[in-house]
């Protein structure tokens, strides 16, 4: 059978689904394919969602354990593995349930199969009672996402080695995990197993945690993390992982010592890679770059000229917010707009305890390129809000550019930084100077006054800190 649609959206997550919508309340005719039963992709069903459920517990949990300095005693709590999966599956298929009732909505038709290309405007595709389709399209959109790396030295079957997909599914609580990785999900996910009662390795290759993070920010994280994490063992690799009766055995190297340690389960997280393997994409002409991902241009148009690509698949930053965005990009480009991405600020977030949050330009970037910028750092140990919640390990910071003493860059360490960065890339975007965020009146008592404080502690005169400019 052929039918067709005027755009057809190859993946239905955060990038995929977006544009779907969104092209739907402009007028056109959509179609969505993709190889999971629901809408959602990866970030619904084994990311973001999942992950932040239960981070979302272990916080609960710490926070309960931290009210004894306040004079409240409660139990331990009796954790039951059945139930938190439940809820966490609970949550997911709400979302689900959601995002299928506003395709609806919209009119949106939802296909679920394996998409490939025929030719430039054809793709084919088995429907679940395995007949062959065929969907003629005007427009594409590619948004098919990316899966984990295996390091091929890694590369064992064993049930007792996870990735982050295996281990968001928290089939028990090992007693000792091993985390390849100190990245985002290695850190994320290290944080909610050192809740639930694991004894955490991390073992990072680069000399820091979160190597693409400010050292200052990263700093205050670390400090925390030695007390949830057993060890971080940083300039080590795992170079062989094998399977011993009672457990697996990995062998790390430090500079020229090298050493094996057993531990229970091993989850590697050590990146993503494009899912750029699409049958029949190179045949159309879409160009792909030496790591995988499909090569856009600034409208995110392929080199096949009625195919764009967002998302993962088009490359870093792989975070869902930058693929929905990409994906108004897209759309209004293929609407005849002359639509470029070029933001100034995508906010980055790591859901850790504390959480770290950047966007624009990290200060270490702007030394990278030579950039002269001004940093004006706030602590949250002289935060009001930061005080009563016994949370003062925070820091929130603020990159300049001196000559026009505009925002560039922010950086936020702390709880709810996550929440907080937002504030920044408005900023950014907006071309906002550091003055407007000081003379802006921000809330008391909250955590966001501190980055009005940071603002004002540019000047030398932050009510808060006493740290004088000299003006003679
Ligand atoms: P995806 O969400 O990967 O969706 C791609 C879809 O394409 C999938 O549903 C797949 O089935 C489908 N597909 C692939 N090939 C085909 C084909 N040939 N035919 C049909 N369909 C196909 N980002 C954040 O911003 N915040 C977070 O907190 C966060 N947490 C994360 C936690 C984890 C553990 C992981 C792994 C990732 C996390 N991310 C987070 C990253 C985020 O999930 C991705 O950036 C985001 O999902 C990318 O969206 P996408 O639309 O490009 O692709
Ligand atoms: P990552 O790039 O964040 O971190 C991987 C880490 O592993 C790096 O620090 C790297 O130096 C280290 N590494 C690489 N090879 C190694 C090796 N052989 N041995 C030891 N360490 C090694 O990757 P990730 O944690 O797998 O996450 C993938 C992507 O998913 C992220 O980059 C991010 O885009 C997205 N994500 C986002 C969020 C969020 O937004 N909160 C959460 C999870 C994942």
């Amino acid at each position: 059978m052929e039918t067709h649609t005027e755009l057809a959206v190859i993946g239905g997550g955060p990038g995929g689904y977006a544009a779907a919508f969104y092209a739907a309340d402009l007028g056109m005719q959509v179609t969505i394919i993709d190889a999971a039963p629901k809408l959602g992709g990866v970030c619904l069903w084994s990311g973001c969602i999942p992950s932040k459920t239960y981070l979302h517990v272990a916080r609960i949990m710490r926070e309960a354990g931290d009210a004894a300095e306040f004079g409240l005693r409660y139990q331990p709590p009796a954790i039951d593995l059945a139930a938190l999966r439940n809820w966490k599956d609970r949550v997911l298929n709400r979302e689900g349930d959601g995002l299928a009732l506003l395709a609806k909505y919209r009119k949106v038709r939802v296909i679920s199969g394996q998409a490939r290309f025929i030719d430039a405007t054809t793709l084919g595709f088995q429907t679940a009672s395995g007949a062959e389709e065929r969907l003629t399209f005007d427009y594409a959109i590619l948004a098919t996402g990316s899966r984990p790396v295996r390091p091929r030295t890694l590369a064992i079957e064993s049930s007792r080695v996870w990735d982050s997909t295996a281990g968001l599914m928290l089939p028990e609580v090992p007693r000792r995990l091993l985390i390849v990785g100190g990245g985002y999900i290695g850190l994320e996910l290290g944080t909610v197993y050192a809740a639930l009662g694991s004894q955490i390795t991390i073992v990072e290759m680069s000399g820091s945690v979160l190597p693409i993070a400010d050292a200052d920010l990263v700093k205050i994280l670390v400090k925390r993390l030695g007390s949830i994490f057993h060890e971080v063992r940083l300039n080590t690799t795992v170079t062989a992982l094998e399977e011993a009766p009672s457990g697996i055995i990995a062998k790390l190297q430090t500079g020229d010592r090298s050493e094996a340690v057993e531990f229970d389960q091993v989850l590697i997280a050590v990146g993503r890679a494009p899912n750029s393997e699409v049958a029949g994409l190179s045949d159309i002409g879409v160009a792909v770059d030496a790591k995988g991902f499909v090569v856009v241009n600034g409208a995110r148009r392929t080199s096949c000229p009625n195919v764009f690509a967002i998302g993962d698949v088009t490359g870093e930053p792989m975070l869902a917010h930058k693929a929905s965005h990409e994906a108004r990009t897209a759309v209004d480009a293929i609407r005849g707009g002359s639509a470029v991405f070029e933001p100034k600020a995508i906010p980055a977030v790591v859901f850790t305890d504390p959480e770290i949050a950047w966007c624009g330009l990290t200060e270490a970037s702007a030394d990278r390129d030579g950039r002269q910028v001004k940093v004006a750092r706030f602590p949250w140990a002289a935060l009001g809000r930061a005080s009563l919640m016994n949370r003062m390990d925070g820091m929130t910071k603020l990159v300049v550019d001196p000559s026009s003493e505009s925002i560039v860059g922010v950086g936020i360490v702390g709880v709810n930084a996550g929440d907080l960065i937002s504030e920044g890339a408005l900023a950014i975007e907006s071309g906002r100077r550091v003055s407007d965020l000081g003379m802006t009146i921000h809330p008391h008592p909250t955590l966001s006054e501190a980055t009005m404080e940071a603002a004002d502690s540019y000047f030398g005169y932050s009510t808060s800190i006493f740290k004088p400019i000299r003006r003679d």
